[in-house]
């Protein structure tokens, strides 16, 4: 048998307060993996819901054969939920995706076949995605730093429909770093990666589970997680910025002593003067704050603090393999 051949899918689902969709889902990712022929299993991690989650995913585990709930203590966050439920898998394939049925899964089986051909990671982007402008640009933004910095051509990192082969998996459990984004840690463990179109339909039931506040930590997890570079762009900003100041002031002395109006042309230079001050100043305090990024995350790694705390495994009697 060819070594590329998937026996085993493992699908990891993190749920916070999805109680309007659950279901749905549950049935949906049975139905579309059920006819496909291979063992599976699915795992919801619930993240602390308070909406009757919880209860929906005890009683699925109960009821289906494949299902496994894994639940949390309280909220934990979407990426600290995944890594949770990556510490139970025991399929050959782990395929991650959304509770929220952004991410059809109907599309599962595609990219197992896709990892069959002979991938480690299959990335997803997301066909007219039914997101916000504002989501949407900022994904821009965040995609085009992501590929920079892992160096690994994705065009959509955002869209958590992926599958990973369980090597991956578990180098990822090997990372303690706390403040992780999954797709971007995964494929720096990926040799071959690939990535397939996939369907994206709006979210139909209740809402997004991420505040701007969330999202722009998110998005600093994302930069930190992979890359010291911004750490040396300050640097580099710095140097420049120091340079066209050096340069300025000696426009400055020259116009001075070279010119007879230099007198006046300085006096009323000196609001251009505050001006080139405040951009220096941003510039510095721009620095500052990124710097105490990077610091609060060594901080909390240092702490080595759980990132989770797993209450209960339901749906799963003999340990793991
Ligand atoms: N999620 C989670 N914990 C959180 C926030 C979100 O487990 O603290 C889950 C959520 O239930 C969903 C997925 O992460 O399955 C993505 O969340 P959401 O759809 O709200 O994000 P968006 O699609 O808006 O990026
Ligand atoms: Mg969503």
């Amino acid at each position: 048998m060819q070594s590329d051949q998937v026996e085993f899918v493992s699908i990891v689902i993190p749920v916070y307060n999805e109680a309007g969709c659950l279901e749905e889902l549950i049935s949906r990712v049975l139905a579309a993996m059920r006819p496909a022929g291979k063992k599976f299993e699915l795992i919801l991690i619930d993240d602390g819901s308070a909406d009757g989650s919880r209860e929906i995913i005890a009683r699925a585990a109960e009821a289906e054969g494949e299902v496994v709930g894994c639940m949390l203590n309280r909220n934990y966050g979407q990426h600290a939920a995944i890594t949770a439920g990556f510490s139970l898998v025991r399929g050959d394939l782990i395929v991650t995706l959304d509770a929220d049925l952004q991410n059809p899964p109907e599309e599962i089986p595609r990219l197992v076949e896709t990892a069959e051909a002979g991938y480690d990671v299959v990335g997803t982007v997301r066909q007219n995605r039914q997101d916000t402008l504002f989501r949407r640009t900022a994904s821009k933004i965040v995609n085009f730093f992501a590929r920079k910095a892992t160096g690994v051509h994705m065009s959509d990192y955002g869209c958590m429909l992926r599958a990973y082969r369980r090597f991956v998996v578990d180098a990822m459990l090997q990372c303690n770093e706390r403040s992780t984004f999954i797709p971007v840690l995964g494929n720096s463990f990926a040799r071959r990666t690939c990535e397939i179109p996939v369907k994206h339909s709006e979210r139909t039931v209740g809402e997004s589970k991420y505040s701007l506040i969330k999202l722009i930590n998110l998005q600093f997890n994302l930069l930190t997680c992979m890359t010291t570079a911004p750490l040396r762009m300050t640097t580099w900003f710095g140097l420049l910025a120091a340079f066209c100041g050096f340069l300025l002031s000696l426009y400055i002395v020259i116009r001075r002593f070279a010119f007879s109006d230099g007198d006046a042309w300085g006096n009323f230079g000196s609001f251009l003067l505050f001006a080139v001050l405040f951009i220096f100043m941003g510039i510095q305090m721009i620095g500052l704050g990124v710097i105490g990024e990077y610091i609060g995350r060594v901080y909390t790694d240092v702490r080595a603090r759980p990132r989770y705390f797993i209450e209960s495994v339901l749906g799963r009697d003999e340990p793991k393999a």
